[in-house]
């Protein structure tokens, strides 16, 4: 979709014993040092697999470099095909995780989802009404709150006749087109969660800007997208506990 000027694109993939060697970081670097934007990943297969979008030449190089890989690595097979330049703006290695998500089901004022992302040392945070939902066709909407701290203490358990418990949590890569913080900055942020209940591409649209900016949070098409799947009425126990929101409301003192 992006006219750059003389860019091509092509998707790669190295066979042989090419996991585990360092081929993705090295991969990186030799694309970064060429001015090649895109991705690399492990495949499922063993294979590395790789979009990467530039400069013919710099293309050809960084395809030279796949056939000889790091050292410790034995490239059997480079398949190489050409597709659509995407406009990447960076060149991500896939598969690596960000920092942890959490998602805390809390019991305020109003009750709603806490969901936090480690960026850049805080915790970047959403209050959403409804909770996540695996249904790609549901877009919940999401106010971003204050940060929190990496350590905010206590997350699960009764307070000021309020109460929350830990929903879901996990690990996060960061994906899409654009490196972070950048892409939260710019409204559009594409993520992977590895939580219990969560799990898969999700993506965060900001739709009105400013302080308690509104964004939808919404589950990408993949596997692990659940059609009309309500998560949060099918999963509602904390993933430290095992109680729920109302056990831990009924067991709370009211003062
Ligand atoms: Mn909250």
């Amino acid at each position: 979709m992006s006219g750059r000027a003389g860019t091509r694109a092509i998707r790669a993939s190295v066979a042989g014993a090419v996991q585990g060697v360092g081929f993705r970081e090295a991969t990186r670097r030799r694309a970064v040092a060429l001015g090649v934007q895109g991705w690399v990943r492990n495949a499922e297969d063993g294979t590395v697999a790789l979009h990467a979008e530039g400069s013919p030449l710099a293309l050809d190089e960084l395809i030279a470099f796949l056939h000889e890989g790091p050292r410790g690595a034995s490239v059997a097979q480079v398949d190489v095909r050409e597709v659509a330049v995407e406009g990447h703006e960076q060149f991500a290695m896939r598969g690596v995780s960000a920092g942890s998500f959490l998602v805390r089901e809390h019991a305020a004022r109003a009750r709603h989802f806490d969901l936090r992302l480690e960026v850049a040392g805080a915790m970047r945070s959403w209050a959403v009404p409804k909770g996540p939902s695996l249904d790609p066709s549901v877009k919940r909407l999401a106010v971003e709150v204050a940060d929190h701290e990496l350590d905010a203490g206590t997350l699960e358990g009764a307070s000021g006749g309020g109460a929350a418990i830990v929903w879901d949590r996990g690990p996060y890569e960061q994906g899409g087109r654009v490196p972070w913080p950048q892409a939260l900055e710019r409204g559009h942020a594409v993520f992977v969660l590895h939580g219990q209940k969560l799990r898969g591409g999700f993506a965060l649209q900001r739709t009105r800007p400013g302080p308690k900016a509104q964004w939808l949070l919404l589950k990408r098409r993949d596997q692990h997208a659940r059609d009309g799947y309500d998560v949060v009425a099918e999963q509602p126990a904390s993933v430290l506990s095992g109680c729920t929101l109302e056990q831990v409301l009924a067991g709370a003192d009211p003062n």
